[in-house]
């Protein structure tokens, strides 16, 4: 027997797989890109993260599926809502069941485990939202759930025999301890902590979400952006990030599209590196250069020159402007 795992790469879908795993049954550990992962400061991607991990505790490979471009339209109207950020949970798992449940044939195997535990997430792990997310995707009865399957009715691989559910789990609510102790049953000690994961159920990058959506400009690149620097909105078809450090400076220029604009202190002075994207006039770039001008170190100078690049290429200017007042920043700020 086969079944593919999803994982998200938290602890909760490692440990569903690795009880099922455990039985015997041949597991595909199947993990979904989403653009909404951490981009955290570190050289590995989240991709890789979840690999190294599912190798650690599965001692497999994952199979990894980008979900991009099918993930943002979710976003724009999603049928069963949003949690308490921009994050559409019910829809987003819908759509990854969907696709594992295509997979089914393809890869040969006959049912998929998920690592959601009954009440763990107020919008999509509650007994409603498990019995619409398991019927919308199309896995009636093909879905097992192994941390929680004593709450749960049986399910074919559990009425077939292919699972024990004696060896099953009864899990639910939102304590993190029986997790831990299972972890640790399995020897599985490197595991990232609860709290990362999805950024659309962050305040700040939500709200920026939510700009993007109003200006319509809700992009995979534009997504990318909104995970690091400070962000302006400049005007309905402009906006500038500016760098909070060394590593989102050179992220930021890494980032830079045909026709964007990056912004770079004097050379003599240290300040960040800003990237201004969508329709720009000369009002709106001296407002740039003032904005990156107002983040520079030399709190004493009036005015300082900020040079500016045109992308692709080398076509550059330079503007002398004071800062933008506080008030101001503020007021743009997204
Ligand atoms: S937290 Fe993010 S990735 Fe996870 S189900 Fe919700 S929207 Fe999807």
């Amino acid at each position: 027997m086969k079944a593919i795992a999803l994982i998200s790469g938290g602890l909760d879908s490692i440990l569903a797989a690795r009880m099922v795993q455990e039985q015997g049954i041949e597991v595909i550990p199947l993990h979904f890109k989403v653009p909404f992962c951490h981009r955290a400061k570190r050289s590995s991607s989240p991709e890789a993260r979840v690999d190294s991990l599912v190798q650690h505790a599965l001692s497999l490979p994952a199979r990894i599926i980008d979900e991009g471009h099918t993930f943002l339209p979710l976003l724009e109207n999603p049928r069963h809502g949003f949690g308490s950020g921009a994050n559409p949970c019910i829809d987003c798992k819908i759509l990854m069941l969907r696709t594992a449940r295509r997979l089914l044939e393809e890869w040969g195997a006959h049912f998929v485990i998920t690592g959601e535990v009954l009440g763990q997430r107020p919008m999509s792990q509650h007994r409603r939202a498990l019995g619409i997310i398991e019927r919308e995707s199309g896995l009636e009865g093909l879905l097992l759930r192994p941390l929680s399957a004593h709450c749960l009715p049986e399910t074919v691989p559990e009425k077939e025999g292919w699972v024990a559910r004696s060896r099953l789990l009864g899990f639910s609510g939102r304590g993190r301890r029986p997790q831990m102790v299972l972890a640790e049953q399995f020897r599985i000690r490197d595991y990232p902590n609860p709290a990362g994961g999805c950024l659309l159920t962050d305040r700040v990058f939500s709200r920026r979400i939510r700009d993007l959506l109003r200006y319509d400009a809700l992009t995979l690149e534009n997504v990318e952006l909104l995970k690091a620097g400070r962000h302006f909105r400049i005007n309905g078809a402009l906006k500038l990030v500016v760098g909070r450090d060394e590593e989102e400076n050179n992220f930021l220029e890494s980032m830079a599209l045909p026709g964007d604009l990056t912004f770079y202190p004097p050379e003599d002075i240290a300040g960040p590196c800003a990237l201004a994207r969508g329709r720009m006039d000369e009002e709106s770039l001296a407002l740039c250069c003032r904005i990156t001008c107002s983040y520079c170190d030399a709190s004493e100078a009036p005015e300082l020159t900020i040079t500016h690049r045109a992308m692709p290429g080398t076509r550059e200017g330079a503007l002398k402007v004071p800062r933008a007042e506080n008030d101001l920043l503020k007021s743009l700020a997204v």
